[in-house]
Parts: structure tokens; sequence; C-alpha cells
């Protein structure tokens, strides 16, 4: 291990997606390389789990989190924007009272961050660490493909006429296959006219001006990606900081909490046999979707758990994203299903409202298929388990992530009509199921899904990939602090 007096600022954008992986990286920095962490939290609404999350008694002792207030910006995005503005613009106003957060840790607790780590929505904070003269990181709680659509974004803004949703050719992106735009790319980029593709080209223009990039993923996930974003004849021309694979990170299972009703149902059912859907932290499908859904699962047959969130209102654009507040109706969901649909699958489903104890569900062995919504956390905790997945994209970098899990890593299904274009019919969710649950085109995702699910393992371990690098980044670290002090780091 590293013997450091590093004590890292994380700034943590708002919402269980984006706290989920800086507490991740948090808690590996202090366990695994003897740092000091402070995590700035910009908390959304306060949800019973992300309270729970944010329970300061679960972490380790050197690991401190501090909440900022949230900021008022009703002013300031259209009443109707959609998510990646009203964050952007939340981690824009936030700098006052983040900078401010930062003096007073220094003046009244004396402990003074050596470096500054942001997520992606907050890299306009990057130069909040040269005021305080420390070196500055941006965290990419998400892949190498994801990485390299940002990185090439302006470049792709000059180079395309008009916008991208109504090119019919693919687009070329370093590092990653041809990639149709309606269909697998982040859907803040489709349209210029909408403000969150600004913010888009801000975000890829800003990540590279830190001094290194975490991602995570793991060096073996995406080599080729990763090669790409290296090297000078490709993306490496617009990135020169190292970049630090060093996931996969993500919540452990807890074996010892209280086990309830779902762990008693799943010890009961065969191992690998049960499909567990959800659509992350955020996600709801309209109410057509969620019947089509419910007979889909009826017909297969197939044991499943479904966490279940009331229907949006439409389907349109991004109001698939529920902003994650959970907080609501939670006994009357079942409304929403068809009629007798409790009745009829009660011998092999269970309806789970709003929020699941998803980590350890996925890890349970009866557990053998994930109905996701594809976000990069709930992708990593199905891969590390290694169970395949139904790719059923809704907003945001989704869609990317369903095509790079189908296409590229082999270890997902997906709709031939994509899920947010259209409502899926319960014929075809009935055999997407019945494929990666029985089927042999399930039997081989399976193997692939297990693979990684070792590969993983073996680059957290010590002398694994992900393990070297995270030495590597606080190697990196280092070097500034020895600079600062007047030390010659060679
Ligand atoms: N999650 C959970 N229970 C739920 C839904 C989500 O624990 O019922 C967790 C899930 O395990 C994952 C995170 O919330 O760690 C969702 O992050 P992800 O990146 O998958 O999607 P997002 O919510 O950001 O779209």
């Amino acid at each position: 291990m590293e013997i450091t007096n590093q004590h890292a600022a994380l700034l943590c954008s708002p919402g269980m997606g984006h706290i989920i992986p800086v507490l991740e990286l948090g808690k590996r920095l202090v366990t695994h390389q003897n740092f000091t962490v402070t995590i700035f939290v910009v908390p959304l609404h306060t949800s019973k789990a992300e309270s729970e999350l944010l329970d300061a008694s679960a972490f380790p002792h050197s690991l401190d989190i501090i909440k900022l207030p949230s900021p008022d910006i009703s002013g300031l995005v259209e009443p109707d924007a959609v998510v990646v503005t009203r964050l952007t613009e939340m981690m824009r106003q936030v700098r006052p009272t983040f900078r401010a957060a930062l003096h007073d840790m220094i003046n009244f607790r004396h402990r003074c961050p050596t470096m500054l780590i942001v997520d992606l929505f907050g890299t306009e904070s990057l130069p909040i660490a040269e005021e305080f003269g420390i070196p500055k990181y941006v965290y990419i709680a998400s892949n190498a493909w994801f990485l390299s659509v940002m990185i090439y974004s302006p470049t792709l803004d000059e180079q395309v006429k008009g916008k991208f949703v109504d090119l019919k050719d693919p687009l070329e992106i370093p590092g990653c296959r041809k990639l149709f735009p309606e269909l697998d790319i982040v859907d803040a980029l489709l349209d210029w006219s909408n403000q969150q593709y600004d913010e888009h080209m801000l975000m890829g223009r800003g990540i590279p001006k830190g001094d290194g990039i975490l991602i995570n993923i793991w060096e073996e996930l995406e080599p080729k990606s990763l090669a790409a974003l290296r090297d000078e004849n490709f993306l490496g021309r617009f990135v020169k900081v190292p970049i630090f694979p060093i996931g996969p990170l993500m919540r452990p299972n807890v074996s010892s909490i209280p086990r309830g009703d779902v762990f008693d149902w799943l010890d009961k059912q065969p191992n690998e046999t049960v499909i567990y859907v959800s659509f992350g932290s955020g996600g709801a499908l309209s109410y057509e979707q969620m019947v089509e859904l419910a007979w889909g699962l009826e017909m297969s047959q197939q044991r499943f758990v479904w966490v279940i969130r009331p229907p949006i209102i439409s389907s349109a654009n991004e109001t698939f994203f529920t902003a994650g507040n959970h907080n609501g109706e939670d006994d009357n969901l079942t409304k929403y299903l068809p009629k007798g649909f409790m009745g009829r699958t009660k011998d092999i489903g269970f309806v789970i409202p709003l929020w699941a104890p998803q980590v350890d569900v996925l890890a349970h062995p009866s557990v053998g298929g994930f109905l996701t919504h594809c976000g990069w956390n709930s992708t990593l905790e199905s891969i590390t388990n290694g169970v395949p997945m139904i790719a059923w994209p809704l907003y945001a970098e989704q869609r990317l992530n369903a095509t790079l899990l189908t296409e590229e890593l082999g270890v997902a299904v997906r709709s031939k009509i994509p899920p947010w274009k259209n409502v899926v019919k319960r014929e075809e969710i009935e055999e997407m199921v019945r494929k990666i649950m029985e089927g042999e085109e399930g039997f081989a995702l399976r193997d692939r899904a297990k693979n990684l699910k070792f590969s993983g393992a073996k680059a957290l371990e010590q002398g694994g990939s992900s393990y070297d690098a995270l030495s590597l980044f606080t190697k990196h670290a280092n070097m500034f602090v020895q600079f600062a002090n007047g030390v010659d780091p060679s």
C-alpha cells in the first residue's frame, strides 16, 4: 500500500447514480491508498435510500461527508429543462458554496485538501483547485466509449452540419464501433437546439482540463477504446493527461443486512432462474409499456423480481426520468398492473414497490438475468455477478451503454425497436426473457458475463490492472505534493 498524506476533496453531482460510484471511489482511496477523503454532496431531495446511503456511521473513519445546500435554479433554467441541463446548472451554481466550504474546512477544521476530484457534472469547478494550488482530477463513473464520445463531441460538432438526430450514416468515433446517432449515442448530443447539447459540449471540453482522468472500468474491459484515448493519433490529441481505469467500483453486497421478504423468496428458487427487472434510481415506464412488460413476464413463465414505479405520463423526451424521488405512494402500485396479474404470477413473481436492495438481489444465486435500463452502476453490478442482461435503455447515455453491452461485450440482448421510441410488445418481451433465461444464446451471454466477472475481480486484486492504476494515480498526485513542498519528484 502506498503511504501518503493525501486528502482528496470529492465533489459529487446530485442523484444516486452519481453518489454511489463517488462514495465507492472515496472508500477505495481510504482503504487501499491511505487517503483522507471528504465528499461534498449536493442532495437532489432526501429519499430514504439516499439518506441511508449517506449515513456517515457506515463509512471508514477517514471518510467525511459534507452536504452542500442545493442551489435554487428555478429562475435559471426553463421549467421543462431536461435533467442534464438541470444538473449542470445546479453544479454551476453550487461553486461559491463549495469554495466557501473548502475555506471553512481549512480555517476551522485545519484540514487542507491536497487534491480535488470532480465527477462528470463538476468539471466547471476544476479551476477552484487552481485557486487552492492543488491538482485536479475528473472521475468518469462510466465507460471508455462514453468518455470517447464526450471527448470527441466538440470535434463532431465542428464536422457535422445540422442535427445529429437527422444523420443517416453512422459516426466514426475513435476506439468505438460505428455508432448510429439516434440509436447508439447519448441523447444530449442529438439536437443542438436543446440547451443540454451546449452543456454536453462544455463537459466534453472540460474533462481533459483535469490533471488526470479516473474511470470506472478496468483495462481489460475496453482495451481498444482506452488505447485510442491514449494514442496521439486518435483521441490522445485531446487528452494529454493520464487515464486511470480503477474499476469496477461498486457497492459490496452485504449479506449481513436484515434479510427481507424478497430474500426469503429468492432463497426458495433454483439457481439462476430469476430475472430481476429494474430501471435504476430514476427510470420509469409509460402505463402502456408497464402493462406490456407485465404480460411479457407472465407469458415467459420465467421467475421474476420486478421493482415497480408509478408510470410516467408521457414517453416524450426525458420524462422517463422521475428524478429518483421514491417517497411517494408505494403500497398501491399494483393498480397499474393488468387485472389479475398479481394472483396469476404469485408463484413465479415478486413485485417490489419503488426501491430494491439491488446489489444484494443481483448477488443472490437464484438471479440469472437482469432487465436493466443500462445505467453504468447497474451494468457493473450485473457484470460483476456474471448476470446477462436485457438492455432496455431509457435516457442519457444508456443507449450507448446498451450498444456496448450487446454489440461489443456480448452480454445482453435488446429489443428490435428501441424502448424509448415505441412500446415494446409483450411477445417480444416474452421472447427476450426466454432467450436470456433458458435459450442457447442465453448460455453464451451468461458465459461471457461470467468471464467478465472474473476479469473484473482480478483487476481489483493486488497486482491487477485496476489495483495498479490506483497506485499509479496516487504516485501521480504525490508528485504534485512533493513539487509543492519543493521536493524534486524525479
Ligand atoms: N438502485 C438500487 N435499488 C433500486 C434501483 C436502483 O439499489 O431499486 C441502485 C443501483 O443498484 C445502482 C444505482 O441505484 O447502484 C443506479 O445507478 P445506475 O448508474 O444504474 O442508474 P441511474 O439511476 O444513474 O440511471
